[in-house]
């Protein structure tokens, strides 16, 4: 199954993928992480995007799009996948399609501006591997450590409520779009985000499997 995962960010995207990932056992990619992971190690791409995700912009497309093109041509993507953060914008949809990859369904998870920006500022990451935890929503065993790998938790520069705003403006611009382009292609399914995590994931899976 090929599924991508639309929202905005803090929508839940990210927990939700990491259950239908397990569920369907095919792995998740995430651009988020891919970016991060590239400007941990230094390289090129990642000193490029890093102003951009800092300010709540989007990494132009030419560049997510060479990430992806590369990510899933990779042997663990030939059963399936679930995109989690691309595509962002209609050119991003499209350069998938000339990819000639077929997605199966695309889940909107519906989450109101006011909801994300609380959401966010709660939000923690492991600097180590990514993981995603809330403080209070989706508290790890230990407060302050990664339940995987056990590096100390952190708040994303971008998590920031300046810099949330802006990038839900840049979600309604930008990323909203393509729930028409989805719709059109007969694909996409609405899913409102639930006070509770749990309450989310029993409704994902419902139409993962619909
Ligand atoms: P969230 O879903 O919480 O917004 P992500 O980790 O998916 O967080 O993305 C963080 C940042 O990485 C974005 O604000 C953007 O700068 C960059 N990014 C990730 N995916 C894309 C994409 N598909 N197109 C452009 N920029 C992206
Ligand atoms: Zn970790």
């Amino acid at each position: 199954m090929k599924l991508i995962l639309l929202g905005a960010p803090g929508a839940g995207k990210g927990t939700q993928a990491e259950v239908i990932s397990q569920h369907l056992n095919i792995p998740t990619i995430s651009t988020g992480n891919i970016i991060r992971e590239a400007l941990k190690s230094g390289t090129e791409m990642g000193m490029k995007a890093k102003e951009y995700m800092d300010s709540g912009k989007l990494v132009p497309d030419d560049v997510v799009i060479g990430i992806i093109k590369d990510r899933l041509a990779q042997d663990d993507c030939s059963n399936g996948f679930i995109l989690d953060g691309f595509p962002r914008t209609i050119p991003q949809a499209e350069a998938l399609d000339r990819m000639g990859i077929v997605i199966d369904k695309v889940i909107d998870i519906e989450v109101a501006d006011e909801t994300i920006a609380r959401r966010v500022s709660g939000r923690r990451v492991c600097p180590a591997c990514g993981a995603s935890y809330h403080v209070d929503y989706k508290r790890p065993a230990v407060e302050g450590v990664c339940d995987k790998c056990g590096d100390t938790l952190v708040q994303r520069k971008d998590d920031h409520p300046d810099t949330v705003r802006e990038r839900l403006h840049v979600y309604h611009e930008q990323t909203e779009p393509l729930k028409s382009y989805y719709a059109a292609q007969g694909k996409l399914t609405i899913v409102e985000g639930q006070e509770e995590v749990a309450d989310t994931t029993r409704l994902t899976l419902a139409a993962v499997e619909a």
